[in-house]
């Protein structure tokens, strides 16, 4: 399979809708040679309506987080924007969004991770970060580099304006690890 088939295979991908109880939209975006692949987990709702990722409050605090402009974070040159699942998963009873699906790894996101040239990996998220990095403590995850498939991973934190505790509990995570990112993201972009 190519990549433009692939993308089309994914954006016509229907298999959870049982699971869901309602159309599944997946989410797309990035090119077989984007230089940043990123991977969080699910669309939120509203990325669901426009099918844009990161359209909403925690697409704005992380493009503030990396300093990145909306042109750059858009620009499929720049970002491959993935996610453990590619659809938004609907509500559990407690309020929250759903986990992915797990059968969206295997079935789709293994394959982008194989088919994309890129040259370094941002992992968002502790849910996402345990898919790739087992039971390792999550600040250990981002306080320091990591390697994953052979090149360099950035772990963050879930930019959800519902994550303050993480933020507040880290408070060097905005004081100083996040210079150090966005200076690897600089130099990414620019490479
Ligand atoms: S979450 Fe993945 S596997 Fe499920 S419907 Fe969406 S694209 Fe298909």
């Amino acid at each position: 399979m190519d990549f433009d088939t692939l993308r089309l295979e994914v954006k016509k991908c229907c298999f959870c809708k049982e699971k869901f109880g309602f159309e599944p939209h997946p989410v797309f975006w990035g090119e077989e040679n984007s230089k940043i692949v990123q991977i969080s987990q699910a669309p939120s709702s509203t990325v669901h309506e426009v099918l844009k990722p990161f359209s909403d409050a925690s697409g704005k605090i992380l493009r503030d987080w990396l300093e990145v402009t909306d042109e750059e974070f858009y620009d499929t040159k720049n970002f491959f924007i993935g996610a453990m699942a590619h659809c938004y998963p609907g509500k559990s009873k407690n309020g929250n969004d759903k986990n992915p699906p797990k059968c969206c790894f295997d079935r789709w996101l293994k394959k982008e991770i194989e088919m994309v040239h890129n040259k370094i990996y941002v992992i968002v998220g502790a849910k996402a970060a345990k898919a790739f990095f087992g039971d390792s403590p999550f600040e250990e995850l981002v306080f320091n580099n990591q390697e994953l498939f052979g090149k360099l991973a950035i772990i963050l934190p879930h930019p959800s304006p519902l994550n303050r505790r993480w933020l507040k509990k880290h408070p060097l995570f905005l004081e100083s690890r996040i210079k150090e990112v966005r200076k690897i993201i600089r130099d990414c972009i620019e490479s």
